[in-house]
């Protein structure tokens, strides 16, 4: 059963049976993905919000109202160690700017809480090994938020293609971008690390990845920006780049902060085709193909916060059960080595 059919399945009597033994998360950052996250939790059999940390005393004060956090579990920036004393608190979300999430990590983890951190793992290979180092070190489960991993229609994208029902994949085309408005954390290189490719660039790039079970050998990249607005002091506005896997597979993929890009990819393989499109939405996914005599064309009705409802349950199951996470440090790590092979050959400092 996929962690999705394990949440669909969960009653109001189990519900308040295992309350008691839920994972309790405590959510750094109370911005637009945490929202997402929260309510996510609040769908699964096995996890709830336990604690906030927040600049904001009243955002905090509001959120917890709504989620039954008690008043003392909301924490800051500057006392968040002291959760390390909060029973209630099992794992942490990071749900920060992407240049706080190693700190974040290795905080939570130093006071012997589990860590679920958003994508990207962090800034630099560097980060992401120090991450994993403090988890290990710690004894705690790490897990990078990549919700695709635990989404029906990418999952079943890649059963399909792992199957061999549209033969031998040969090449992978692949995109996500959208029209950044001015003044966003994203822009600022210190805060994101860099430009699309960070932030939903690496959707692509781990799609290509996790569809094909391969891990690319060769890239080769070009960056631009187009619209000198004042956007793009400090980051690229375009990235393109191609992957060759060791089968001899080719990939395209393209991310931009300059365009409205809805995130898709589309397989082509010997005997037919497999795309979805959009693929990365936060809902209304549809998967269709072409193949030896099947024609698929597949809404997924599920709605938002599905996938993060079974990324939730996901990792809370492998906290309960002593489990690794489908999507370790480790894969953070991997899409990190990536990115900076794709910056290295468009020309950008890392
Ligand atoms: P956001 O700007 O909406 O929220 C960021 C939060 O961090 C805010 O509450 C803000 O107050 C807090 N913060 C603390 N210190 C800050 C600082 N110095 N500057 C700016 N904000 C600061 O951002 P978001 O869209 O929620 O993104 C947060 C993380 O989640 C990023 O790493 C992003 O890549 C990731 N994300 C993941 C998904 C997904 O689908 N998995 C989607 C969007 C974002």
């Amino acid at each position: 059963m996929t962690a999705l059919g394990m949440a669909a399945s969960v009653t109001p009597l189990m519900r308040a049976q295992s309350a008691n033994q839920k994972v309790g998360y405590a959510v750094i950052g109370l911005g637009r993905i945490a929202n997402h996250f929260i309510g996510g939790a609040r769908n699964t059999s096995n996890s709830r919000i336990t604690a906030l940390v927040s600049g904001h005393r009243d955002k905090a004060e509001r959120i917890a109202a709504a989620n039954s956090v008690k008043p003392a579990s909301i924490y800051t920036y500057e006392n968040f160690d002291a959760i390390a004393q909060n029973k209630e608190v099992n794992a942490v979300y990071v749900a920060l700017p992407n240049s706080m999430h190693a700190e974040y990590t290795i905080r939570a983890a130093k006071a012997g809480k589990h860590v679920l951190c958003e994508k990207p793992m962090a800034t630099s290979v560097a980060e992401c090994e120090s991450m994993i180092d403090a988890c290990k070190t710690a004894n705690v489960k790490l897990m990078i938020a990549y919700r695709c991993h635990y989404e029906p229609t990418n999952l079943k994208a890649a059963q399909l293609i792992r199957r061999g029902e549209i033969g031998q994949v040969q090449a992978i085309e692949s995109a996500f971008g959208f029209n950044i408005a001015p003044g966003e954390w994203r822009l600022n290189r210190k805060l994101a690390g860099g430009g699309p490719l960070f932030d939903v660039g690496i959707y692509s790039l781990n799609a290509c990845r996790y569809l094909t079970g391969e891990e690319p050998e060769h890239i080769s990249a070009y960056a631009s920006v187009i619209d000198h607005d004042g956007r793009f002091h400090e980051v690229e506005e375009n990235v393109s780049w191609t992957m060759k896997f060791p089968s001899g597979i080719v990939a395209s993929c393209s991310t931009t902060y300059g365009a409205p890009m809805d995130g898709f990819f589309r397989v082509h393989g010997s005997k037919g085709w497999i795309e979805a499109d959009p693929a990365f939405n936060y809902d209304d996914l549809r998967l269709r193909a072409d193949y030896a005599g099947t024609h698929l064309d597949e809404p997924n009705p599920a709605r938002d916060p599905y996938q993060f409802a079974a990324e939730a349950e996901h990792f809370s199951h492998c906290v309960k059960n002593g489990l690794d996470p489908k999507t370790p440090g480790e894969e953070g790590l991997r899409d990190m080595q990536y990115i900076a092979q794709i910056y290295h050959s468009a020309g950008i400092a890392v």
